[in-house]
């Protein structure tokens, strides 16, 4: 998660903030029900993407795309997993790994299988 903050130059202070809190609570929440623990990375995710679309910006946004508006990519599957990946909003195409964003050629080898 936070490799893909970096990736984006997003890494700042509420950013990183709103990550730790994202994780305890998530935490929180695997401890009490074990099963959910493939789902966390993927809901952390969720989480800050909706924080800092309150306080500061949209993240992570889609590079793939180079036409029309600035858009987002989301976590699929919308449960937070299992192996959630970031999609494009506009084209449904998988950008990379959750945790890959700056390592794109590397998720891809791994996905297109
Ligand atoms: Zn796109």
């Amino acid at each position: 998660m936070l490799a893909d903050l970096t990736a984006r130059q997003l890494a700042t202070a509420p950013a990183v903030s709103a990550l730790d809190d994202a994780c305890e609570s998530r935490l929180w929440w695997a401890s009490q029900w074990p099963q959910g623990a493939p789902y966390v990375a993927g809901l952390v995710a969720q989480d800050v993407q909706d924080a800092l679309f309150e306080t500061m910006a949209r993240w992570p946004l889609c590079l793939a795309c180079e036409d029309g508006p600035v858009h987002s990519l989301y976590i699929s599957p919308d449960l937070g997993g299992p192996d959630p990946v970031w999609v494009c909003e506009e084209t449904g195409e998988v950008a990379a790994a959750l945790g890959y964003l700056g390592r794109p050629s590397a998720a891809r080898g791994r996905l297109s299988g």
